[in-house]
């Protein structure tokens, strides 16, 4: 076993190269054509059906799931991507059970959903696999877009101004575009670098040139994009990370799940990634989920979400607790993290109990210790490098209509842009509605 030694308890190898390919796997392996036939039969094909009310991004799924039905897949792929270009992706990391599959009258009547999402994916993979791109560019309008960010608010947002003629380019911080679908979402869900591979599909539409390392405030600033292009949408997601209040937080194994989550993503070889023996996660949201799952993915231990509320209110979805709980992960809930103790490296972690009056929470003073060789923080990610001048709303860019920032000529989407829930769906919508507008104004 090669055992790359980084902190006491913090080493590589821990499973073999086979072990790791079986628990990296698809999280929900793609349907077969006869599955697919199976499932699509069990739709009602409801009028007015909540299953699109439930979706921000309005994919009309009675009609894609007939198509399906009707031996079509090709057309149903192509009624999802016209509504949501990334369709694919949201098929594989939808939290589906507190959307449309939640709304789904199967679900209601019998607790057994129709597999939107599994149907979805069927769909998209077809289009896909086909190699086809099936939208075309309207005739060039002359005008230029600046988008920044390439994750799915800005390409939702470059994909949809490319279609009606507009030249976009896209400015991105990081080496590679996708924003957290390459970076963030759980290596369980987006197997087979699909992120990399839809971004190269989406492409195929033209217009859209991709800058990396181009990163505003640093290489380009927004007024330099002002003067240079017709308009500016925003989608920088939230690249900074809160700080954990505790003792201790500056110890050797303690540093932010998204880090952690973003190495693991970018692993060529996951036997080289070294994870503790005992895993401690502070927070209660999907990346503290994501982060608990893959260490123990990795082969930690014993792994703990510690969560400062009870379960009703963690931002996990009751699917994700219960996936995080069938890896043996211990969800901890109603501690807050006191003090990360150890001599140089964390050891152990105290966590107080809290309790919660009129809403209010404190510590009660009661304090259990777990050991904690590695401890993430996943207690959420917050703006970073939000240009001056613009108006923000709480930590967000504040935004009225389809995204219009207080600057003329400037738009913002999904994480970074206040209202909606932060979600790669969510942020498709926004930044498809966005384009829209920007639409609309450079035609007026
Ligand atoms: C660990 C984790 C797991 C998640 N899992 C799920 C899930 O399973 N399902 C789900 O629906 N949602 C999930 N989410 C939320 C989802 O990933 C986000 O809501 C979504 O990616 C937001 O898209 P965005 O385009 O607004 O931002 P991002 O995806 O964050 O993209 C922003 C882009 O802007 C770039 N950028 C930032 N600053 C600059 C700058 N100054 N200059 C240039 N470029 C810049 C970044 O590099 C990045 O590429 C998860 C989030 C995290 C953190
Ligand atoms: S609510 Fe369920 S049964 Fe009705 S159209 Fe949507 S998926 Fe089909």
């Amino acid at each position: 076993m090669a055992q790359g030694q980084m902190a006491p308890g913090i080493v590589s190898g821990r499973l073999s190269s086979d072990e790791l390919t079986s628990n990296f796997t698809d999280l929900h392996p793609p349907l077969a054509p006869h599955e697919a036939a199976v499932a699509a039969d069990r739709c009602y094909f409801c009028y007015d059906a909540p299953c699109v009310t439930a979706c921000p991004t309005d994919i009309d799924i009675p009609l894609f799931i007939r198509q399906i039905q009707a031996g079509q897949p090709q057309a149903a792929g192509q009624t999802i991507l016209e509504q949501n270009i990334l369709g694919g992706m949201c098929a594989r990391v939808c939290p589906t059970e507190t959307l449309c599959e939640e709304a789904c009258v199967r679900e209601t009547a019998e607790g057994k959903p129709v597999e939107i999402g599994r149907l979805q994916r069927y769909a998209t993979d077809d289009v896909m696999a086909s190699g086809a791109h099936p939208f075309e560019r309207a005739t060039s309008t002359g005008k230029t877009v600046a988008v920044v960010g390439a994750g799915p608010a800005g390409l939702a947002c470059a994909h949809r101004l490319a279609m009606l003629g507009h030249d976009v380019v896209i400015h991105e911080g990081k080496p590679k575009p996708g924003g957290l679908n390459e970076y963030g979402i759980a290596a369980y869900k987006s197997t087979n670098d699909f992120a990399q591979a839809e971004v190269d599909w989406l492409l195929k539409i033209g217009g859209i040139a991709i800058e990396t390392d181009s990163v505003l405030g640093e290489t380009i600033s927004l007024e330099g994009l002002q003067q240079n292009y017709d308009a500016v949408f925003l989608s920088i997601g939230l690249a900074g990370v809160n700080a954990l209040r505790a003792d201790g937080v500056d110890k050797d194994g303690v540093r932010p799940a998204v880090d952690f989550i973003s190495d693991v993503r970018q692993a060529s070889d996951l036997a080289d990634l070294p994870v503790g023996r005992n895993v401690v996660v502070i927070g209660g949201g999907m990346t503290a989920v994501d982060a608990a799952v893959k260490s123990k993915l990795l082969g930690a231990e014993h792994v703990t979400i510690a969560y400062r509320r009870g379960r009703d209110a963690m931002g996990a979805s009751r699917y994700e607790q219960d996936l995080a709980a069938s890896h043996g992960v211990r969800i901890l809930c109603n501690v807050q993290p006191v003090a990360i103790h150890g001599n140089g490296a964390a050891a152990e972690i105290e966590l107080e109990y809290t309790a919660s009056h009129d809403g209010r929470l404190t510590g009660t003073g009661e304090t259990v210790r777990v050991p904690a060789d590695q401890v993430f923080k996943a207690i959420g990610q917050a703006l970073d490098g939000a240009p001056e001048g613009l108006t923000l709303d709480g930590n967000k860019i504040a935004v009225t209509g389809a995204g219009r920032t207080s600057m003329t000529g400037v738009w913002a989407g999904g994480d970074c842009a206040a209202g909606g829930e932060d979600l790669t769906v969510t942020a498709v919508a926004e930044g498809r509605d966005a384009a829209m507008d920007i639409h609309a104004a450079l035609s007026a």
